[in-house]
């Protein structure tokens, strides 16, 4: 399948978005592999963006930390780090073309109604709608959601195959404006994927079902959508995502070829074991080398063992 590039450029454009909620963990760090030797080997450029949009979820020096910890594995960025916090205006433009377009609304719904009165979906409450149709009198406003249809969307995920969603079905109207501020990160990736030029997005299959309201937002906001590639998520033995918040072990930037070597495996690349010592550069030469995006595992999760 031909590599997707942008009509413009006519060039490949990658990206890894880590939200700074702590150290890079082994999961995260495949999807900076996978994703960085996908543009690399397709001579195209791998951004890195900072997804800092949630102040209260954002720790202390860890943004600082994960870029420090890409260094010293070998990914090299290209351009400037793109910080979501800086981006408020864009987001807010975004906002108001939706609603100029009348696809969003407001919501004054809490938290604790909606779960009293959804039904559940594929990810938690489906929202009932009960402010489609205006705020009720004596209600304030809240949040701002997008409207949904039951159109189906089907995404054809370059690793995962086909996976169809009916989003007013599964999710309902979706919230692109927080009650207490933050643009959603829906909203925000899908405005800064489209102003990066982002011709391909590798992530974790933990977002394969956002994927489905990002095309949503791509269509309503008339921007293109990537193609995409959801690997793998690395999961404990009870079936819990690593994660960098829950303080999984974080990778050891004073190490990086081991850890390197084990991420390769895991994305099926078989490494040779006489790598495992080798100098990082060699065994990033050997990576590029040899990537073979088919050959990652067309699963959603791997346990990790040992
Ligand atoms: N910020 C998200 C995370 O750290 C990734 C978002 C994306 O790749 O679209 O899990």
């Amino acid at each position: 399948m031909a590599a997707p590039t942008d009509p413009a450029t006519g060039r490949y454009c990658g990206r890894f978005a880590p939200s700074p909620t702590g150290p890079l963990h082994l999961g995260s760090l495949l999807a900076a592999v996978a994703s960085f030797l996908q543009a690399r080997t397709r001579g195209g450029a791998w951004r890195l963006r900072i997804e800092d949009l949630d102040p209260p979820r954002a720790v202390a020096g860890a943004a600082d930390a994960i870029l420090r910890t890409l260094e010293a594995f070998g990914l090299h960025w290209d351009g400037e780090v793109r910080y979501q916090s800086g981006r408020g205006d864009a987001y807010a433009q975004a906002v108001e073309r939706l609603r100029r377009t009348g696809h969003v609304y407001p919501c004054a719904c809490s938290r604790r109604e909606i779960a009293d009165s959804a039904r559940a979906g594929i990810e938690g409450a489906v929202y009932p709608g009960t402010c489609r149709a205006g705020v009720a009198a004596g209600r304030t406003a809240r949040a701002l959601r997008v409207r949904t249809d039951t159109a189906a969307i089907t995404v054809v995920d370059g690793i995962q195959g086909p996976v169809t969603l009916d989003l007013a079905r599964e999710v309902g109207d979706f919230v692109v404006r927080r009650a207490d501020g933050p643009y959603a990160y829906q909203l925000a990736v899908v405005v800064d994927d489209a102003e990066d030029g982002v011709t391909e997005v590798v992530r974790g299959a933990d977002l394969l079902y956002s994927t489905h309201r990002q095309i949503h937002l791509q269509r309503l906001l008339d921007l293109p959508s990537p193609r995409y590639r959801h690997i793998p998520v690395l999961t404990d033995r009870d079936g819990r995502k690593l994660s960098k918040s829950g303080g999984d072990a974080a990778v050891d930037p004073r190490n990086p070829v081991p850890t390197l070597w084990r991420a390769l495996d895991l994305l099926g690349q078989s490494p040779p074991p006489e790598l495992h010592r080798a100098p990082v550069g060699e065994l990033w030469g050997w990576a590029r080398e040899h990537w073979r995006i088919d050959a990652v595992p067309r699963v959603r999760s791997l346990l990790l063992t040992g």
